[in-house]
């Protein structure tokens, strides 16, 4: 008997439904331009937005790492003792933050699912916008406190989900959002987050995956962006983006860090990251500290790439941010148009569907990096514009 013989039957579903998701193999490594399944193509997904994943600078910084310290942490940093890299990088962290105090973890996901369910429980209320990530989803999970979904950056929503909380009686209450929605590119509504959260006495925690290193003072991230410093009581970040290595962290008042310390699992029962790993990391944090030409260069190219796109005839939705939607509708145009990108003009650009976004609402999203030249942004809307009309999208 084949006992999972309904994932052959769920797979064949996806296939005919246009939403199965091939995913491409990439030889060397992230860049402008990447090697994938052995053809040169122009690279318009990775979120390397300031293309420092492939930077001399953060390879050095790991090759040193990994002489002076090896390749393994050996155990959670609770019971085996935490090197003094992971220390260094949290104290750079919180420095670029302008907060108290920081905490690596190991990814902007597992750093949702170890901060939120240490922050609330039973009795509490979590209020959370409906187009959150799915780590913020899988950590509200986890968190046994009750919850309420509040309109997407709809902030009349949220103080009518305050409102009920604080009438339920709820003990404490916390408002979580993504700072920038991936799949849109727009920005959270975060003073009117804050102001709202002031009045029903709720802590506010920002998700600033897609934030830091684009936003705010040379890429300081949304609470900057806002100029909010000290109103948001968590900040919690990856380093696998715009910083282009990987690891996660919580950022805010030394308490928070301290009791995440004490009470985040990932914490207490998961290794931490490498040490070339957060070298790297650190060395990125250093660049982005120093100076502002990577983010003012993504922010130009953005620019530029979304006025082609518009000229061209192109819907690229209200993104507010270098994430460039490029609106389709249905599944299968979205998979053809990717695919015609990518045999057709070297153009490597892939299809979201449901469930990443809601049914009917496929698209491109072009991911715009600092990496890109001027002339890689040309060549990628012309491309665009060649398929678009050969399927009489525009
Ligand atoms: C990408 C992303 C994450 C996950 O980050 P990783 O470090 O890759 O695990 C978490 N939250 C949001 C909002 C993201 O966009």
């Amino acid at each position: 008997m084949d006992k999972i013989g309904f994932l052959g039957e769920q797979i064949r579903e996806l296939r005919d439904g246009g939403l199965y998701n091939t995913i491409r193999r990439i030889d060397g490594p992230q860049g402008a331009w990447l090697v994938v399944d052995g053809e040169k193509v122009l690279n318009f997904c990775s979120n390397n937005y300031l293309g420092l994943a492939n930077d001399p600078r953060l390879v050095e910084a790991a090759k040193a790492a990994l002489d002076r310290y090896g390749i393994g942490p050996g155990a959670v940093r609770s019971i085996a003792g935490t090197m003094t890299i992971h220390d260094e990088l949290e104290t750079k962290l919180a420095a670029f933050k302008d907060v108290g105090a920081a905490i690596s973890m190991q990814s902007g996901f597992v750093a949702n699912a170890g901060v939120i369910p240490a922050l609330v429980e039973k009795d509490d209320v979590i209020v959370t916008d409906a187009l959150n990530h799915a780590s913020i989803i899988d950590g509200v999970r986890l968190a046994k406190a009750s919850r309420k979904i509040y309109a997407h950056a709809d902030v009349f929503d949220l103080r009518v989900k305050l409102a009920e909380a604080r009438a339920e009686g709820a003990r404490r209450v916390l408002i979580i959002t993504d700072g920038v929605f991936s799949m849109d590119g727009d920005i959270a509504p975060l003073s009117g987050i804050v102001d709202a959260a002031d009045e029903f006495e709720a802590m506010v925690m920002v998700d600033d995956a897609h934030g830091e290193g684009v936003l705010g003072r040379g890429g300081r991230g949304i609470v900057d962006h806002f100029g909010l410093h000290g109103r948001v009581e968590i900040e919690v970040g990856t380093m696998s983006k715009a910083f282009g290595v990987m690891g996660g962290y919580v950022a805010g008042p030394p308490a928070l860090v301290d009791w995440l310390r004490q009470r985040s699992r990932p914490f207490l029962f998961s290794s931490a990251v490498t040490p070339p790993d957060v070298a790297a990391c650190m060395a990125s944090v250093e660049i982005l500290a120093e100076s502002t030409e990577l983010v003012d260069r993504l922010w130009s190219n953005a620019r530029s790439f979304k006025d082609a796109m518009s000229s061209a005839g192109f819907d690229i939705g209200h993104s507010e941010t270098p994430i460039t939607p490029v609106m389709l509708g249905d599944e299968k145009t979205a998979q053809e148009f990717s695919r015609r990108l990518f045999d057709e003009e070297a153009v490597f650009a892939q299809a979201i569907a449901y469930p990443t976004v809601p049914l009917g609402a496929a698209r491109i999203r072009v991911m715009i990096s600092a990496a890109h030249t001027g002339s890689d942004l040309e060549f990628g809307a012309a491309a665009f514009t060649r398929v678009g009309r050969a399927l009489g999208v525009i």
